[in-house]
Protein backbone atom coordinates (compact mmCIF):
# COMPACT_ATOMS: atom_id res chain seq x y z
CA UNK A 1 0.00 0.00 0.00
CA UNK A 2 1.00 3.52 -1.01
CA UNK A 3 1.62 5.74 2.46
CA UNK A 4 0.58 9.34 1.35
CA UNK A 5 1.99 12.21 3.05
CA UNK A 6 -1.97 14.44 3.71
CA UNK A 7 -0.36 17.31 3.68
CA UNK A 8 1.58 16.99 0.15
CA UNK A 9 -0.42 14.01 -1.41
CA UNK A 10 3.27 12.66 -2.23
CA UNK A 11 3.97 9.08 -1.67
CA UNK A 12 6.23 8.98 1.45
CA UNK A 13 6.54 4.72 1.57
CA UNK A 14 5.16 1.54 -0.02
CA UNK A 15 4.00 -1.28 2.84
CA UNK A 16 3.28 -4.58 2.14
CA UNK A 17 0.52 -5.45 3.95
CA UNK A 18 -0.64 -8.86 5.59
CA UNK A 19 -3.10 -11.30 5.00
CA UNK A 20 -4.65 -13.52 7.15
CA UNK A 21 -1.52 -16.59 6.49
CA UNK A 22 1.08 -13.79 8.06
CA UNK A 23 -1.31 -12.96 11.21
CA UNK A 24 -1.51 -16.88 11.96
CA UNK A 25 2.05 -16.77 11.87
CA UNK A 26 3.03 -13.68 14.20
CA UNK A 27 0.64 -15.51 16.64
CA UNK A 28 1.96 -18.28 16.01
CA UNK A 29 5.39 -16.72 17.40
CA UNK A 30 3.68 -14.49 19.74
CA UNK A 31 3.07 -17.75 21.60
CA UNK A 32 6.33 -19.11 21.20
CA UNK A 33 7.85 -15.95 22.67
CA UNK A 34 5.35 -15.75 25.47
CA UNK A 35 6.80 -18.79 26.97
CA UNK A 36 9.93 -17.36 28.14
CA UNK A 37 8.73 -13.66 28.27
CA UNK A 38 6.34 -14.29 31.15
CA UNK A 39 9.44 -16.25 33.10
CA UNK A 40 11.85 -12.92 32.26
CA UNK A 41 12.55 -11.91 35.92
CA UNK A 42 10.24 -8.59 36.63
CA UNK A 43 13.77 -6.29 37.36
CA UNK A 44 14.68 -7.86 34.06
CA UNK A 45 11.73 -6.87 31.54
CA UNK A 46 11.50 -3.62 33.55
CA UNK A 47 14.75 -2.83 32.49
CA UNK A 48 13.59 -3.75 28.91
CA UNK A 49 10.77 -1.59 29.24
CA UNK A 50 12.64 1.18 30.37
CA UNK A 51 15.38 1.18 27.42
CA UNK A 52 12.91 0.84 24.83
CA UNK A 53 11.93 4.14 26.03
CA UNK A 54 15.53 5.33 26.15
CA UNK A 55 15.68 4.41 22.37
CA UNK A 56 12.40 6.31 21.89
CA UNK A 57 14.25 9.60 23.27
CA UNK A 58 17.21 9.20 21.51
CA UNK A 59 14.91 8.94 18.18
CA UNK A 60 12.06 11.37 19.28
CA UNK A 61 12.95 13.69 16.67
CA UNK A 62 13.32 10.97 13.90
CA UNK A 63 9.90 9.46 15.35
CA UNK A 64 8.05 13.16 15.03
CA UNK A 65 9.20 13.79 11.69
CA UNK A 66 8.04 10.30 10.23
CA UNK A 67 4.18 11.16 12.18
CA UNK A 68 4.12 14.47 10.47
CA UNK A 69 4.93 12.64 7.40
CA UNK A 70 2.63 9.64 7.13
CA UNK A 71 -0.44 11.03 9.20
CA UNK A 72 -0.27 14.82 8.70
CA UNK A 73 0.29 15.75 12.17
CA UNK A 74 1.90 19.22 13.23
CA UNK A 75 5.34 18.74 14.25
CA UNK A 76 4.73 20.33 18.14
CA UNK A 77 1.91 17.83 17.85
CA UNK A 78 4.01 15.00 16.70
CA UNK A 79 6.46 15.89 19.37
CA UNK A 80 4.53 15.09 22.15
CA UNK A 81 3.94 11.95 20.68
CA UNK A 82 6.71 10.73 20.86
CA UNK A 83 7.35 11.94 24.39
CA UNK A 84 4.17 10.39 25.54
CA UNK A 85 5.33 7.38 24.32
CA UNK A 86 8.65 7.23 26.02
CA UNK A 87 6.86 8.63 28.98
CA UNK A 88 4.19 5.85 28.90
CA UNK A 89 6.53 2.84 28.58
CA UNK A 90 8.68 4.38 31.47
CA UNK A 91 5.49 4.82 33.57
CA UNK A 92 4.84 0.45 32.76
CA UNK A 93 8.38 0.22 33.40
CA UNK A 94 7.70 0.32 37.14
CA UNK A 95 5.08 -1.71 37.04
CA UNK A 96 6.73 -5.02 36.35
CA UNK A 97 8.86 -5.48 40.10
CA UNK A 98 5.09 -3.76 42.11
CA UNK A 99 2.77 -5.71 40.24
CA UNK A 100 2.06 -7.98 43.42
CA UNK A 101 -0.96 -10.39 44.11
CA UNK A 102 -2.33 -10.55 47.73
CA UNK A 103 -2.72 -12.81 50.24
CA UNK A 104 -5.72 -13.41 52.29
CA UNK A 105 -6.58 -14.52 55.13
CA UNK A 106 -9.00 -18.00 55.28
CA UNK A 107 -8.92 -20.91 57.62
CA UNK A 108 -6.89 -23.89 56.75
CA UNK A 109 -4.08 -22.91 55.41
CA UNK A 110 -2.52 -20.18 53.08
CA UNK A 111 -4.57 -18.24 50.48
CA UNK A 112 -2.68 -16.20 47.81
CA UNK A 113 -3.64 -14.42 44.09
CA UNK A 114 -1.16 -14.37 41.43
CA UNK A 115 -1.36 -11.72 38.67
CA UNK A 116 -0.95 -13.64 35.12
CA UNK A 117 -0.44 -12.49 32.21
CA UNK A 118 -3.03 -13.56 29.67
CA UNK A 119 -0.99 -14.67 26.20
CA UNK A 120 -1.04 -13.29 23.26
CA UNK A 121 -2.44 -9.48 22.95
CA UNK A 122 -3.53 -7.93 19.66
CA UNK A 123 -3.79 -4.06 19.61
CA UNK A 124 -5.95 -3.13 16.85
CA UNK A 125 -5.06 0.88 16.59
CA UNK A 126 -6.36 3.81 14.79
CA UNK A 127 -4.91 6.17 12.04
CA UNK A 128 -5.53 9.30 14.57
CA UNK A 129 -2.54 9.10 16.71
CA UNK A 130 -0.74 5.85 15.65
CA UNK A 131 2.40 5.74 17.68
CA UNK A 132 0.89 6.96 21.39
CA UNK A 133 -2.43 4.39 20.79
CA UNK A 134 -0.53 1.73 20.25
CA UNK A 135 2.23 2.32 22.93
CA UNK A 136 -1.30 3.03 25.18
CA UNK A 137 -1.83 -0.84 24.88
CA UNK A 138 1.75 -2.14 24.50
CA UNK A 139 3.08 -1.21 26.99
CA UNK A 140 0.87 -2.37 29.99
CA UNK A 141 0.52 -5.66 28.35
CA UNK A 142 4.49 -6.30 27.90
CA UNK A 143 5.15 -5.02 31.33
CA UNK A 144 2.63 -7.42 32.77
CA UNK A 145 3.90 -10.34 30.77
CA UNK A 146 2.29 -10.78 27.64
CA UNK A 147 3.35 -10.84 24.03
CA UNK A 148 1.95 -8.61 21.58
CA UNK A 149 0.61 -8.36 18.04
CA UNK A 150 -0.09 -4.80 16.41
CA UNK A 151 -2.09 -4.39 13.59
CA UNK A 152 -1.86 -0.48 13.10
CA UNK A 153 -4.22 1.55 10.99
CA UNK A 154 -3.73 0.73 6.75
CA UNK A 155 -3.18 5.00 6.60
CA UNK A 156 -0.42 5.02 9.21
CA UNK A 157 2.13 1.88 10.00
CA UNK A 158 5.42 3.64 9.32
CA UNK A 159 5.82 5.11 13.40
CA UNK A 160 4.65 1.43 14.63
CA UNK A 161 7.13 -0.15 12.77
CA UNK A 162 9.75 2.16 13.77
CA UNK A 163 8.68 1.54 17.31
CA UNK A 164 8.98 -2.25 16.88
CA UNK A 165 12.54 -1.60 15.52
CA UNK A 166 13.13 0.42 18.46
CA UNK A 167 11.86 -2.24 20.75
CA UNK A 168 14.31 -4.95 19.41
CA UNK A 169 17.36 -2.84 19.52
CA UNK A 170 16.49 -2.14 23.17
CA UNK A 171 16.46 -6.10 23.38
CA UNK A 172 13.18 -7.04 23.95
CA UNK A 173 13.20 -10.55 22.23
CA UNK A 174 12.34 -11.59 18.59
CA UNK A 175 8.70 -12.22 19.04
CA UNK A 176 7.28 -10.20 21.89
CA UNK A 177 6.19 -7.05 20.24
CA UNK A 178 5.02 -7.52 16.43
CA UNK A 179 3.43 -5.05 14.06
CA UNK A 180 1.77 -6.12 10.83
CA UNK A 181 0.43 -3.46 8.82
CA UNK A 182 -3.25 -4.76 7.40
CA UNK A 183 -6.36 -4.23 5.96
CA UNK A 184 -9.06 -4.01 8.80
CA UNK A 185 -11.75 -6.67 7.08
CA UNK A 186 -8.12 -9.20 6.53
CA UNK A 187 -5.39 -8.91 8.79
CA UNK A 188 -7.52 -7.23 11.49
CA UNK A 189 -10.55 -9.31 11.59
CA UNK A 190 -8.10 -12.37 11.83
CA UNK A 191 -6.49 -11.20 14.94
CA UNK A 192 -9.52 -10.57 16.75
CA UNK A 193 -11.41 -13.84 15.61
CA UNK A 194 -7.65 -15.92 16.35
CA UNK A 195 -8.47 -18.48 18.76
CA UNK A 196 -4.75 -17.91 20.23
CA UNK A 197 -5.22 -14.27 20.54
CA UNK A 198 -6.34 -14.05 24.49
CA UNK A 199 -7.08 -11.05 24.36
CA UNK A 200 -8.29 -7.69 22.03
CA UNK A 201 -7.46 -3.64 22.39
CA UNK A 202 -9.34 -2.17 19.97
CA UNK A 203 -9.62 1.87 18.99
CA UNK A 204 -11.35 2.98 16.47
CA UNK A 205 -14.91 3.41 15.24
CA UNK A 206 -17.98 2.38 17.50
CA UNK A 207 -19.13 0.46 14.78
CA UNK A 208 -16.20 -1.24 14.01
CA UNK A 209 -15.69 -1.95 17.90
CA UNK A 210 -19.34 -3.40 18.20
CA UNK A 211 -18.29 -6.16 15.31
CA UNK A 212 -14.83 -6.97 17.01
CA UNK A 213 -16.80 -6.93 20.36
CA UNK A 214 -18.97 -9.61 18.29
CA UNK A 215 -16.45 -11.36 17.30
CA UNK A 216 -14.66 -11.38 20.70
CA UNK A 217 -17.66 -13.14 22.35
CA UNK A 218 -18.05 -16.16 20.71
CA UNK A 219 -14.30 -16.88 22.01
CA UNK A 220 -15.11 -15.08 25.74
CA UNK A 221 -12.01 -13.25 24.48
CA UNK A 222 -10.85 -10.26 26.85
CA UNK A 223 -11.22 -6.66 25.20
CA UNK A 224 -10.80 -3.45 25.85
CA UNK A 225 -12.47 -1.13 23.70
CA UNK A 226 -11.77 3.00 22.77
CA UNK A 227 -14.44 4.16 20.62
CA UNK A 228 -15.44 7.28 19.15
CA UNK A 229 -17.12 10.52 21.11
CA UNK A 230 -19.61 13.47 20.95
CA UNK A 231 -17.96 15.42 23.82
CA UNK A 232 -19.78 18.60 25.23
CA UNK A 233 -17.53 21.13 26.38
CA UNK A 234 -19.93 23.58 28.84
CA UNK A 235 -19.50 27.01 29.36
CA UNK A 236 -21.55 28.33 32.37
CA UNK A 237 -22.73 32.50 32.56
CA UNK A 238 -19.99 32.45 35.62
CA UNK A 239 -16.98 31.20 33.81
CA UNK A 240 -14.33 33.05 32.58
CA UNK A 241 -15.32 33.44 29.35
CA UNK A 242 -12.57 34.98 27.74
CA UNK A 243 -10.46 31.87 28.35
CA UNK A 244 -13.25 29.52 27.69
CA UNK A 245 -13.60 31.14 24.32
CA UNK A 246 -9.91 31.42 23.24
CA UNK A 247 -8.76 27.88 24.20
CA UNK A 248 -12.14 26.32 22.82
CA UNK A 249 -10.77 25.84 19.57
CA UNK A 250 -8.13 23.74 20.58
CA UNK A 251 -10.34 21.08 22.19
CA UNK A 252 -11.79 20.73 18.50
CA UNK A 253 -9.45 21.71 16.20
CA UNK A 254 -6.28 19.92 17.47
CA UNK A 255 -4.87 17.18 14.95
CA UNK A 256 -7.92 18.58 12.62
CA UNK A 257 -10.59 17.71 15.02
CA UNK A 258 -9.38 13.88 14.01
CA UNK A 259 -9.75 13.26 18.11
CA UNK A 260 -11.81 10.55 20.09
CA UNK A 261 -11.97 13.58 22.91
CA UNK A 262 -12.75 16.49 20.71
CA UNK A 263 -15.27 18.37 22.42
CA UNK A 264 -17.38 18.83 19.05
CA UNK A 265 -20.49 20.41 20.88
CA UNK A 266 -19.96 23.35 22.76
CA UNK A 267 -22.70 24.52 25.24
CA UNK A 268 -22.96 28.00 26.19
CA UNK A 269 -25.16 30.05 28.98
CA UNK A 270 -27.49 32.33 27.21
CA UNK A 271 -26.62 35.45 29.08
CA UNK A 272 -23.07 34.97 27.64
CA UNK A 273 -23.47 33.52 24.47
CA UNK A 274 -23.06 36.70 22.46
CA UNK A 275 -20.07 37.43 24.13
CA UNK A 276 -18.47 33.79 23.73
CA UNK A 277 -19.71 33.92 20.29
CA UNK A 278 -17.98 37.09 19.61
CA UNK A 279 -14.49 35.96 21.31
CA UNK A 280 -14.90 32.16 19.32
CA UNK A 281 -14.81 33.73 16.67
CA UNK A 282 -11.53 35.92 17.15
CA UNK A 283 -9.85 32.76 18.34
CA UNK A 284 -11.05 30.12 15.23
CA UNK A 285 -9.92 33.03 12.60
CA UNK A 286 -6.26 32.77 14.57
CA UNK A 287 -6.03 28.79 14.10
CA UNK A 288 -2.98 29.14 12.13
CA UNK A 289 -3.61 25.82 9.23
CA UNK A 290 -0.97 24.74 6.67
CA UNK A 291 2.77 23.32 6.64
CA UNK A 292 2.89 20.74 9.46
CA UNK A 293 6.38 20.80 9.72
CA UNK A 294 6.16 25.14 10.12
CA UNK A 295 6.34 25.55 14.02
CA UNK A 296 3.80 27.78 14.34
CA UNK A 297 1.29 25.82 12.46
CA UNK A 298 -1.64 24.97 14.88
CA UNK A 299 -3.68 22.71 12.64
CA UNK A 300 -3.03 20.67 9.55
CA UNK A 301 -4.55 18.43 6.85
CA UNK A 302 -6.73 15.70 7.13
CA UNK A 303 -6.03 12.24 6.98
CA UNK A 304 -6.84 11.30 3.52
CA UNK A 305 -9.17 12.66 0.56
CA UNK A 306 -12.18 9.92 1.44
CA UNK A 307 -11.80 11.36 5.33
CA UNK A 308 -12.07 14.80 4.00
CA UNK A 309 -15.45 14.57 1.66
CA UNK A 310 -16.86 12.51 4.88
CA UNK A 311 -16.51 15.33 6.85
CA UNK A 312 -17.50 17.65 4.04
CA UNK A 313 -21.13 16.14 4.31
CA UNK A 314 -21.45 17.01 7.47
CA UNK A 315 -21.58 20.70 6.88
CA UNK A 316 -24.94 21.59 4.79
CA UNK A 317 -25.68 25.35 3.73
CA UNK A 318 -23.71 28.56 4.88
CA UNK A 319 -21.36 27.74 8.27
CA UNK A 320 -21.60 30.25 10.93
CA UNK A 321 -18.03 30.77 10.59
CA UNK A 322 -15.31 28.91 8.62
CA UNK A 323 -11.39 29.48 8.73
CA UNK A 324 -9.84 29.63 5.70
CA UNK A 325 -6.81 26.44 4.69
CA UNK A 326 -4.23 25.83 2.11
CA UNK A 327 -6.26 24.49 -1.47
CA UNK A 328 -3.76 21.55 -2.12
CA UNK A 329 -2.45 19.74 -3.01
CA UNK A 330 -3.21 17.64 0.34
CA UNK A 331 -6.38 16.96 2.03
CA UNK A 332 -7.20 20.11 3.73
CA UNK A 333 -10.49 21.22 5.63
CA UNK A 334 -11.15 24.65 7.44
CA UNK A 335 -12.04 25.26 11.03
CA UNK A 336 -15.90 25.20 10.98
CA UNK A 337 -18.49 26.82 13.17
CA UNK A 338 -22.17 25.93 13.24
CA UNK A 339 -24.98 26.54 15.24
CA UNK A 340 -27.06 23.60 13.98
CA UNK A 341 -30.62 22.22 15.41
CA UNK A 342 -30.63 19.48 17.80
CA UNK A 343 -31.40 17.17 15.08
CA UNK A 344 -28.81 17.88 12.65
CA UNK A 345 -26.64 14.98 12.07
CA UNK A 346 -23.54 17.13 12.69
CA UNK A 347 -24.74 17.57 16.08
CA UNK A 348 -25.07 14.25 16.71
CA UNK A 349 -23.05 12.06 14.92
CA UNK A 350 -19.31 12.33 15.12
CA UNK A 351 -17.28 14.10 12.47
CA UNK A 352 -13.53 13.29 13.20
CA UNK A 353 -12.66 16.49 11.48
CA UNK A 354 -12.32 20.60 12.34
CA UNK A 355 -16.44 21.02 12.92
CA UNK A 356 -17.58 22.22 15.88
CA UNK A 357 -21.08 23.04 16.73
CA UNK A 358 -21.97 25.85 19.76
CA UNK A 359 -25.57 25.63 21.14
CA UNK A 360 -27.10 28.23 23.86
CA UNK A 361 -28.57 26.44 27.01
CA UNK A 362 -30.47 27.78 29.87
CA UNK A 363 -29.54 26.52 33.56
CA UNK A 364 -27.49 23.63 35.05
CA UNK A 365 -30.14 20.84 34.32
CA UNK A 366 -30.86 21.20 30.95
CA UNK A 367 -26.84 21.79 29.77
CA UNK A 368 -26.78 18.10 31.41
CA UNK A 369 -29.92 16.87 29.58
CA UNK A 370 -28.17 18.36 26.55
CA UNK A 371 -24.71 16.97 27.09
CA UNK A 372 -25.98 13.61 27.83
CA UNK A 373 -28.15 13.05 25.05
CA UNK A 374 -25.57 11.30 22.96
CA UNK A 375 -25.04 7.83 22.57
CA UNK A 376 -20.87 8.51 23.71
CA UNK A 377 -19.73 9.47 26.61
CA UNK A 378 -16.23 10.06 26.15
CA UNK A 379 -14.66 13.16 27.73
CA UNK A 380 -16.15 17.06 28.00
CA UNK A 381 -14.99 19.98 29.93
CA UNK A 382 -16.90 22.30 32.64
CA UNK A 383 -16.56 26.03 32.75
CA UNK A 384 -18.09 27.17 35.85
CA UNK A 385 -16.11 29.39 38.53
CA UNK A 386 -19.07 27.52 40.88
CA UNK A 387 -17.14 24.92 43.09
CA UNK A 388 -20.45 22.84 44.13
CA UNK A 389 -21.65 23.31 40.66
CA UNK A 390 -18.36 22.10 38.67
CA UNK A 391 -18.63 18.98 40.83
CA UNK A 392 -22.56 18.40 40.55
CA UNK A 393 -22.26 18.37 36.46
CA UNK A 394 -18.97 16.78 36.51
CA UNK A 395 -20.75 13.85 38.63
CA UNK A 396 -23.79 14.43 36.18
CA UNK A 397 -22.31 13.99 33.23
CA UNK A 398 -21.57 10.48 31.41
CA UNK A 399 -18.08 10.60 30.43
CA UNK A 400 -15.18 8.93 31.37
CA UNK A 401 -12.96 11.80 31.38
CA UNK A 402 -13.87 15.34 32.44
CA UNK A 403 -12.00 18.25 33.03
CA UNK A 404 -13.07 21.34 35.08
CA UNK A 405 -11.85 25.10 33.67
CA UNK A 406 -9.66 22.89 31.05
CA UNK A 407 -9.68 20.92 28.31
CA UNK A 408 -7.07 17.95 29.31
CA UNK A 409 -8.34 14.34 28.57
CA UNK A 410 -4.87 12.70 28.71
CA UNK A 411 -2.58 12.23 31.54
CA UNK A 412 -0.67 9.13 31.46
CA UNK A 413 -0.84 8.35 35.39
CA UNK A 414 -4.81 8.49 35.24
CA UNK A 415 -7.32 6.00 33.82
CA UNK A 416 -9.32 6.72 30.39
CA UNK A 417 -11.69 5.58 28.60
CA UNK A 418 -15.78 5.60 27.40
CA UNK A 419 -19.13 5.87 29.11
CA UNK A 420 -21.63 4.01 26.91
CA UNK A 421 -20.87 3.21 23.62
CA UNK A 422 -17.56 4.78 23.79
CA UNK A 423 -15.52 2.19 24.95
CA UNK A 424 -15.25 -0.89 27.83
CA UNK A 425 -12.83 -1.00 30.30
CA UNK A 426 -10.23 2.15 31.00
CA UNK A 427 -6.52 2.51 29.36
CA UNK A 428 -3.69 4.26 31.23
CA UNK A 429 -2.66 4.53 35.12
CA UNK A 430 -1.50 2.09 37.24
CA UNK A 431 -5.55 0.30 37.46
CA UNK A 432 -4.59 -0.67 32.96
CA UNK A 433 -2.80 -3.46 34.31
CA UNK A 434 -5.36 -5.56 35.47
CA UNK A 435 -6.96 -5.68 32.52
CA UNK A 436 -3.53 -7.74 30.85
CA UNK A 437 -3.36 -10.08 33.63
CA UNK A 438 -5.95 -12.58 35.16
CA UNK A 439 -6.17 -13.15 38.73
CA UNK A 440 -5.46 -16.61 39.80
CA UNK A 441 -6.34 -17.49 43.10
CA UNK A 442 -4.54 -20.71 44.76
CA UNK A 443 -4.98 -22.24 48.49
CA UNK A 444 -2.33 -24.32 49.71
CA UNK A 445 -3.73 -26.87 52.79
CA UNK A 446 -1.95 -26.60 56.11
CA UNK A 447 -2.63 -30.26 56.82
P1 LIG B 1 -11.75 2.31 12.29
O1 LIG B 1 -12.71 1.71 13.24
O2 LIG B 1 -12.15 2.45 10.88
O3 LIG B 1 -10.38 1.53 12.28
C1 LIG B 1 -9.63 1.31 13.45
C2 LIG B 1 -8.72 0.11 13.25
O4 LIG B 1 -9.53 -1.05 13.10
C3 LIG B 1 -7.85 0.16 12.01
O5 LIG B 1 -6.61 -0.43 12.30
C4 LIG B 1 -8.61 -0.68 11.02
O6 LIG B 1 -7.79 -1.24 10.03
C5 LIG B 1 -9.18 -1.75 11.92
N1 LIG B 1 -10.37 -2.43 11.40
C6 LIG B 1 -11.30 -1.95 10.53
N2 LIG B 1 -12.25 -2.87 10.30
C7 LIG B 1 -11.92 -3.96 11.04
C8 LIG B 1 -12.53 -5.23 11.26
N3 LIG B 1 -13.66 -5.60 10.63
N4 LIG B 1 -11.93 -6.09 12.11
C9 LIG B 1 -10.79 -5.74 12.76
N5 LIG B 1 -10.19 -4.56 12.60
C10 LIG B 1 -10.73 -3.67 11.76
O7 LIG B 1 -11.39 3.74 12.94
P2 LIG B 1 -10.48 4.88 12.34
O8 LIG B 1 -11.24 5.56 11.27
O9 LIG B 1 -9.11 4.35 12.05
O10 LIG B 1 -10.32 5.84 13.62
C11 LIG B 1 -11.24 6.80 13.94
C12 LIG B 1 -12.14 6.35 15.08
O11 LIG B 1 -11.36 5.96 16.21
C13 LIG B 1 -13.03 7.46 15.60
O12 LIG B 1 -14.32 6.96 15.79
C14 LIG B 1 -12.40 7.83 16.93
O13 LIG B 1 -13.29 8.42 17.85
C15 LIG B 1 -11.89 6.55 17.41
N6 LIG B 1 -10.85 6.76 18.41
C16 LIG B 1 -11.14 6.49 19.73
C17 LIG B 1 -10.18 6.72 20.71
C18 LIG B 1 -10.45 6.46 22.16
O14 LIG B 1 -9.50 6.35 22.91
N7 LIG B 1 -11.69 6.32 22.59
C19 LIG B 1 -8.93 7.20 20.35
C20 LIG B 1 -8.68 7.47 19.01
C21 LIG B 1 -9.65 7.23 18.05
Amino acid sequence: MKILNPATEEVVAEVELAGAAEVDRAVEQARAAFASWRKVAPGDRARLLRRFAALVDAHAAELAALEVAGAGHTIGNARWEAGNVRDVLDFYAGAPERNHGKQIPVPGGLDVTFAEPLGVVGVIVPWNFPMVIMTWGVAPALAAGNTVVVKPAEQTPLTALRLAELALAAGIPEGVLQVLPGEGEVAGARLAGHPDVAKIVFTGSTEVGKQIAATCAGQVKRLTLELGGKSANIVFADADVAKAAATAPYAVFDNAGQDCCARSRILVERPVYDEFMERLRAAVLGVKVGDPLDEGTEMGPLISAAHRDRVASFVSGAPYLQGSCPSGPGFWFPATVLTPEPDDPAFIEEIFGPVVSVVPFDGEEQAVRIANDTRYGLSGSIWTRDVGRALRVARAVEAGNLSVNSHSSVRYWTPFGGFKQSGLGRELGPDALAAFTETKNVFISEE
